[in-house]
């Protein structure tokens, strides 16, 4: 059974590039160039990555939402918030 790329469930990993951490946040964002505007394109990151990943959609002014992931099953270990 092949997985379907464009959702991020169920192996939650940051979207940063070589980043293999579990996801914390889900980064919304929507290009209006190419998106209509109710469109939501969504990045994963870790709680080391976001604010990277958020920072360079945000320069572009591409993002829209970021929220919070359910705790990844795969990433038990990670962390305790
Ligand atoms: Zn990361």
């Amino acid at each position: 059974m092949a997985p379907e790329l464009h959702e991020p469930a169920p192996d939650l990993v940051c979207s940063a590039r070589g980043c293999r951490s579990g996801a914390a946040h889900s980064l919304r964002w929507n290009n209006p160039r190419l998106h209509t505007p109710e469109r939501r394109k969504t990045w994963l990151a870790c709680d080391e990555h976001r604010e990277h990943l958020s920072a360079h959609l945000q320069v572009r002014g591409f993002l829209r939402e970021v929220e919070a992931v359910e705790a990844a099953p795969l990433a038990a270990s990670q962390r305790t918030a």
